[in-house]
């Protein structure tokens, strides 16, 4: 059985709080402080072994069977802090893929409420934490007493401290508080009181006085409303500051939350000042009750749902390249492979055992499976005899030269000397390696992006031969294709005078094309089907590169046959890439070589019929990616959401913003995880940060 963890480590004492999956508690335990700023590195890991024992020897729950474990640390504000801690945690048999690290102020959020968000915490210190939609969460204040911590049990208890002193010196006039921070103090006189100031070294004493101060304002006293006002009026900077920060387009939710807090008047007078800054008036407030250990649990439910597999893609160069060394893919992969857990690497194609070899030594090190990448019907000619497609007025389809070692080249899947081919180039150079899985590209033929004659293909004799088996009528089939070649009878404006969109199919004014197209899909699956065989019989997992549901229809891809021949799927969602596969690029060359006229109209007419929205920003529709993930998800496909994370100059112009968008936003669907494509190699630094930023399994403290 598997459990969910929370520990909330508090700068005094420490909860463990441990439940089943479905967030029902089991029990609680508590502990010392596990606070590295408050009691120190050794005590405070002494306290967590602590819990550990507990959980242990009372309910035999190792860190193992653990599912996820959310740690709230108080002291945890730095990147120092947070290594620091990580490792404590490590070091107690828990990984890296099942333990989150935040500051404590977090759960106490998650206690109360959903994110987004905000977190008052006021006790001894005071912060302000954002959360926001993602769960990424940001800090303001909190950074020490001495110089932060303002509106806090410390800050207020200073404030008077400071004037009952000045009065202690003949200063500053009396004020009846003062007679309540003698009484604190237990000091015999004025003339004392000072004597035994000078003398405190705990914080918490100081933090004490304001209860007094509370206490004071109750019955009206003057000075005592001055000094928590004031409080209240700064931490509603803070808390404005962060709305600011944090661009809350939802009604901001508060949570209230530390000692201090837990005073009505103060509430009332923070909250009171937080609506004179913050102009929608319909912020809720809420005051933290439950407990902050409770919060962890919500927050460990969460991420589970969030959590996601990462898989990455290498591209090592065409078959006849000898360019990529082991040492280059050693030093990209290695620190991906120490910071984030990742469940496979694809690899391919160039034609070099030895690198493969080492390669697999690194990735297994890391608990992953190593795939093979490898084009099906595109590529073997540089290698192999092949036989091209041709298209419907008998003409080998050109290639689409995306850069050197890649030829774009598409082969008849209909000819056995192309399949066996594939067969004989992994025999000869790729079946010594002991690969996991083979990953397998260009199971298509060729889409738009090799011109509309690509799409009209294939017209072999043996194609031929198929086609009349399956009783297409070829002869109207080439005179429809010369209409839209031609734009007569309507094709000008109207892509293949496609009717309706859905669940990933199309419908079509002549059904001529549906009929063709299923036996394009047809014939992929049957050479597939042998293709799979081979390859399982070698012991080899599969998976599958595909184009998303709109641009399967035309490029022969069936998604709910082919699942039956694949362990998961990997859909190429590029949502900015010009070039083939990339979605604008598709997208644009399907409506450029279908039509002839206004393509401003066409555009806007297909977009509807889609279901795309544009925007101005040159990304193709992420909703509109979401709903054909959700095609996908349907059909009950394992899938992989391929993202750009490389950056080709005028062709895939990634950035960190764009992956962090396209990540979080599409970890909302039900996709198993994301192939972080289509090459690492080339992917600049800045964007692997941002992929850490997403799956660092961290909330970052900024
Ligand atoms: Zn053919």
């Amino acid at each position: 059985m598997k459990y969910l963890l929370s520990v909330d480590g508090g700068g005094t004492k420490t909860e463990f709080y441990i439940s089943d999956l479905q967030g029902n508690m089991i029990d609680t335990f508590t502990t010392g402080s596990t606070s590295i700023k408050s009691v120190g590195g050794d005590k405070s890991y002494d306290h967590l072994k602590a819990g550990i024992k507990w959980l242990k020897e009372t309910y035999k729950i190792t860190p193992d069977d653990i599912l996820m474990g959310v740690f709230g640390m108080s002291g945890c504000d730095s990147d120092n802090d947070y290594q620091m801690i990580l490792d404590r945690i490590l070091s107690l048999g828990f990984t890296k893929d099942n333990v989150h690290l935040c500051n404590d102020g977090v759960l106490a959020f998650y206690a109360q409420t959903q994110g987004p968000g905000i977190v008052v915490i006021a006790g001894t210190g005071s912060i302000v934490i954002g959360i926001d939609k993602q769960g990424e969460v940001k800090r303001s204040g909190g950074w020490g007493y001495h110089f932060s911590d303002i509106g806090s049990g410390y800050w207020i208890g200073c404030e008077i401290l400071k004037r009952t002193l000045l009065y202690c010196d003949n200063c500053h006039p009396y004020s009846p508080v003062f007679e309540q921070v003698r009484g604190y103090f237990q000091a015999e006189s004025y003339t004392e009181l000072p004597y035994i100031v000078t003398e405190i070294k705990d914080m918490n004493q100081i933090a004490g006085l304001a209860y007094e101060v509370v206490k004071a304002v109750e019955e009206q006293e003057e000075l005592s409303i001055n000094i928590l006002k004031d409080g209240a009026r700064q931490l509603a900077d803070q808390v404005a500051g962060m709305v600011k920060q944090m661009d809350l387009s939802e009604i901001p939710k508060i949570v209230f939350s530390g000692g201090v807090l837990k005073s009505k008047i103060y509430q009332d007078m923070l909250a009171s000042e937080i609506r004179q800054l913050i102009p929608n008036q319909d912020i809720q407030f809420y005051i933290q009750k439950n407990r902050p250990s409770y919060g962890g649990i919500k927050l460990a439910q969460r991420l589970l749902e969030k959590k996601k597999e990462i898989v990455l893609q290498v591209f090592t160069g065409g078959y006849l390249s000898k360019e990529t060394t082991y040492e280059e893919v050693e030093s990209k992969l290695k620190p991906i492979l120490e910071k984030i857990k990742v469940t496979k690497v694809i690899i391919g194609w160039s034609v070099d055992e030895e690198l493969y070899k080492k390669i697999k030594l690194l990735v297994h090190k890391y608990q992953a499976e190593l795939y093979l990448w490898m084009p099906i019907f595109s590529e073997t000619g540089l290698m192999e005899p092949v036989s091209f497609l041709q298209d419907f007025r008998g003409e080998e389809v050109k290639s689409y030269q995306l850069k050197a070692g890649e030829n774009f080249e598409f082969y008849c899947p209909n000819i056995k000397q192309n399949r066996e081919s594939v067969k004989h180039i992994y025999e000869k150079h790729f079946s010594k390696i002991g690969f996991d899985g083979i990953f397998l590209d260009k199971i298509r033929y060729s889409s738009f992006s090799n011109k509309i004659t690509g799409v009209f293909s294939c017209f072999c004799p043996e194609c031929m031969k198929k086609y009349q088996e399956k009783q297409l009528d070829t002869d109207e089939l080439r005179m429809e294709m010369d209409k839209v070649i031609e734009g007569l009878e309507g094709y000008d404006g109207h892509p293949l005078k496609c009717l309706t969109y859905e669940d990933g199919s199309y419908r079509f004014d002549n059904p001529i094309w549906e009929k063709f197209f299923n036996c394009k899909a047809d014939f992929i699956y049957d050479s597939l089907k042998e293709i799979t065989g081979y390859f399982r019989e070698q012991g080899l997992k599969i998976g599958m590169d595909v184009l998303s549901p709109f641009l399967t229809h035309f490029t022969g891809q069936d998604l709910s046959r082919l699942k039956g021949l694949t362990d998961f799927m990997k859909p190429m969602m590029y949502r900015i890439t010009y070039a083939p596969a990339g979605l604008p690029f598709e997208y644009d060359s399907f409506l450029s070589g279908t039509t002839s006229i206004d393509t401003d109209t066409v555009r806007r007419e297909f977009n509807q019929l889609l279901g795309i929205k544009t925007s101005g920003d040159n990304r193709f529709d992420l909703d509109f990616v979401k709903s054909e993930l959700d095609i996908m998800e349907r059909m009950d496909i394992p899938v992989y959401c391929g993202i750009e994370v490389n950056r080709i100059k005028d062709v895939v112009p990634a950035d960190p913003e764009y992956i962090k968008d396209t990540i979080n936003s599409l970890s909302q669907t039900n996709i198993k995880g994301f192939v972080l494509s289509w090459d690492i190699l080339s992917a600049p630094e800045e964007n692997i940060e941002a992929v850490y930023h997403c799956f660092g399994g961290r909330g970052e403290m900024q």
